[in-house]
């Protein structure tokens, strides 16, 4: 199929989900992988998503990030976006159904009404899952094993890595995320605008390590010193959370 029939065919895919209210399954699951590839699933069959609890409490990570910021951030702003997700996939229960990877993975196969609402608060119900986990008190160091490995030969060394990732995230303009990625077999850095997640990196790119730049991740204690932020974050990352994602990327 080239590209305008395809872009027809999902016009009219699109309209007859509109016109009916409802969902069509099989159209809708075509091109989407399932959730078994991925680095990161979470609810099976989701009445409606919910936000994670944190594994450990708000003032863990103090006093690189502080319990105020990590209570609003993950109460509010995770649970925004996951309120406004459920908003969007209201009625829907054909794309209520599928994971939050395969929501993502396929939106391009998401009614164009809410594809963008999906796209932002799916995104940031994905990245701030993620996110949580890629922290944890008494973290920071340096990584270990196959990743440590890895990272010396992608970057030269763990300073080089630290120094070319710091930059992704200072240079991201605006809001968005900072990435170490699994990319084409290769461990790459870069940045995502928004929620944007790293699916949408191509190249089949997983997220080994992410970095939420947002101000609202980080303007209660460091105000506008992003540089500030991201140099404390070092001493709060989860390096046996970023080995495993890691090890699951190249499988
Ligand atoms: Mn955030």
């Amino acid at each position: 199929m080239n590209r305008r029939k395809f872009l027809f065919h999902t016009s009219i895919v699109g309209a007859g989900l509109l016109g009916t209210g409802k969902a069509a399954p099989d159209l809708l699951g075509a091109g989407c992988v399932t959730a078994s590839d991925s680095n990161l699933t979470l609810e099976e069959k989701p009445v409606a998503f919910s936000v994670p609890p944190l594994a450990y409490p708000f003032d863990a990570l103090e006093p690189h990030i502080d319990a105020k910021t990590m209570e609003i951030h993950h109460d509010k702003h995770h649970g925004a976006y996951v309120t406004n997700l459920n908003k969007a996939l209201d009625g829907q229960s054909a794309l209520q159904a599928k994971s939050i990877d395969d929501l993502l993975k396929g939106l391009d196969s998401i009614p164009e009404n809410i594809r963008t609402a999906v796209r932002n608060n799916g995104g940031g119900h994905w990245n701030h899952t993620l996110f949580w986990t890629l922290m944890k008190k008494g973290g920071g160091g340096e990584p270990k094993g196959d990743l440590a490995a890895a990272i010396n030969s992608a970057f030269g060394s763990f300073a080089g890595f630290q120094e070319k990732f710091t930059a992704a995230g200072l240079g991201r303009f605006g809001s968005g995320w900072a990435w170490l990625i699994l990319k084409d077999g290769k461990l790459s850095i870069d940045s995502t605008p928004n929620q944007d997640t790293p699916y949408l990196l191509g190249g089949n790119a997983k997220a080994v390590l992410g970095l939420d730049v947002w101000e609202h991740a980080y303007y209660l204690k460091y105000q506008n010193l992003r540089g500030d932020y991201i140099r404390a974050w070092w001493n709060v990352v989860n390096w046996d959370r970023a080995a495993e994602l890691f090890a699951a990327a190249k499988k």
